[in-house]
């Protein structure tokens, strides 16, 4: 029902044109739709709204911060089924809330952007799409940070006969069911399908690059008292929200206060492994070796016990070569194999960004190619009249990234209320001030787990920097990003 409603033409000029129907272009329009503004076209190459929940049909795909508190704070749902939605549950969500809302008839579906300029005689956005080009006086990207499948480069991999995919690109025709399967990656998607697959299956080898840590999920289904609870009392279920925020939040300790903070929680990781896993060798095979919250920790009560059966290897020493029916590994062991999935996560910059140009004929993907250059997560200098959501510096390590876009869409809907009502229609922040936020985000992440816990992940920039995280509390960035503070930014008529 949603695609068919997006057929429509684009018109060629719109008030404000969004990149990305996910939870952050649904949100955003919601919001300015409720502040008077009605004049917006969403753009999505996708064949429906959703983002991230229509993209990821993996088995056993799920998010990994409980839904109630992974929803929209305006749009609470007593009627989760279990702590931490599936996926199918997330996109009937997002898809009731925009329809609730009557963001459908602004969404153009099928419609991918190929190119952003800023045409600054014009004073607009003059935007390319796979469906015709369409200018824009402002021009808000809600692009997304895992759009992306990320491909690990192996020898020999063209020669394979098998069936390849990602776990992005799910192929749901391809039956597993005593195949040999190779995985590659142990990322937050493959601890989510590897126990999905791993009955069906007659081997499956796990390549493990580095282990993660895994703690306890604490899911379970939702019992009818407690939603009819959270339907009656709104109260209650805002008490859930607070209660599952403070404890995610106070995983911050970990991140950004002191690292000592890791040792209960690397104790839980610990004792959790010893439970689950019998035998030693494997034991010490996936226990991490670098500090807890380096990279996201994984809440999982399925992937160890998975690992732990007999028709399951997890192999470490890397890949020498894919061959057309096997992989060899770095130790000369070839390994027969039949399908090979994907589980090595997301490209970190989307490609929207190599495609969204600033006054000077750079695009963003130019800019961060150098360093991650943003105010607040949401502006950039040289980009008039643009604001994004999850920009570097506005993402959290641990929080519901739901929270930290419900930040950004109410900093941009208030930067464009303030112009309305000044009667202003060029923005762009200063550089000075840009530079000033982006020195206090370097220092301040400089003791961070992120950089200091002895990992490689997409934390970091290739010359271990903080690649985007807010390296604070999220309270303290909702604080800052509550009002739109216009003396940062050069504005005109
Ligand atoms: C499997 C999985 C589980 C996750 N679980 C959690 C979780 O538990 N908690 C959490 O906080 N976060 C989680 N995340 C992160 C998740 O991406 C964010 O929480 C959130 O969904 C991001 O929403 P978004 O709207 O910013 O981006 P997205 O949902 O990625 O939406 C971006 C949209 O932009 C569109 N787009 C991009 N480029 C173009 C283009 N050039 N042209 C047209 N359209 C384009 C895409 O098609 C997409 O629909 C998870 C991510 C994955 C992949």
């Amino acid at each position: 029902m949603t695609s068919s409603r997006s057929d429509r033409p684009l018109p060629e000029h719109t008030h404000i044109a969004v990149l990305g129907a996910g939870f952050g272009g649904i949100g955003l329009t919601i919001k300015l739709r409720e502040a008077g503004f009605d004049d917006i076209v969403v753009l999505d190459r996708a064949d429906d709204l959703g983002g991230t929940w229509q993209a990821n049909t993996y088995p056993g795909c799920a998010c990994d911060v409980p839904s109630q508190l992974y929803s929209y704070s305006f749009a609470p749902n007593p009627s989760w089924s279990r702590t931490y939605g599936k996926q199918p549950e997330i996109l009937a969500y997002l898809r009731t809330v925009a329809e609730r809302h009557d963001v459908v008839r602004h969404l153009r579906l099928r419609t991918e952007l190929l190119d952003a300029r800023w045409d600054e005689a014009a004073a607009l956005w003059r935007i390319e799409t796979s469906r015709g080009p369409l200018t824009a006086d402002y021009f808000i990207s809600a692009a997304g940070i895992f759009a992306e499948a990320k491909y690990p480069e192996l020898p020999g991999l063209e020669s394979f006969r098998g069936r390849t995919f990602h776990s992005l690109h799910w192929d749901h025709d391809h039956d597993l069911t005593g195949e040999r399967v190779a995985v590659i990656g142990t990322g937050a998607s493959a601890v989510q399908f590897i126990p999905e697959i791993q009955p069906k299956v007659e081997a499956l080898t796990v390549f493990q690059r580095s282990a993660p840590w895994i703690v306890p999920r604490l899911d379970r289904p939702t019992l009818g008292l407690e939603r009819r609870l959270l339907r009656h009392l709104p109260l209650a279920q805002k008490a859930v929200r607070g209660t599952w925020y403070s404890l995610i939040e106070g995983f911050g300790l970990v991140g950004f206060v002191d690292n000592r903070f890791r040792h209960p929680y690397e104790l839980l990781g610990r004792i959790q492994l010893r439970r689950q896993i019998r035998d030693p060798r494997l034991r010490a095979t996936l226990t991490p070796d670098y500090m807890i919250g380096c990279k996201r920790a994984i809440f999982s009560d399925a992937y160890l016990p998975a690992l732990d059966k007999d028709n399951v290897e997890v192999v470490t020493e890397g890949i020498a070569e894919v061959g057309p029916h096997a992989i060899v590994t770095r130790g000369g062991a070839e390994i027969p194999v039949d399908t090979i999935i994907f589980g090595t996560g997301f490209t970190t910059i989307p490609t929207a960004f190599d495609r969204i140009v600033g006054r000077d004929g750079r695009s963003i993907a130019d800019l961060y190619a150098r360093r991650p250059q943003t105010y607040l997560g949401a502006a950039v200098a040289g980009f008039p009249n643009f604001f994004c959501t999850l920009g570097p510096f506005g993402a959290a390590g641990n929080q519901s990234a739901v929270y930290m876009i419900e930040s950004q869409v109410a900093y941009i809907v208030d930067a464009l209320k303030t112009l309305r009502a000044s009667g202003q229609r060029r923005v762009e922040v200063r550089e000075n001030v840009q530079d000033a936020f982006v020195d206090e985000m370097r220092r301040r992440s400089a003791d961070t787990v992120w950089l200091t816990g002895g990992c490689e992940s997409y934390y970091t920039t290739p010359d271990g920097g903080n690649a985007g995280l807010y390296p604070s509390w999220s309270f303290e960035y909702r604080r800052r990003t509550r009002r739109f503070d216009i003396e940062s930014y050069e504005v005109s008529a």
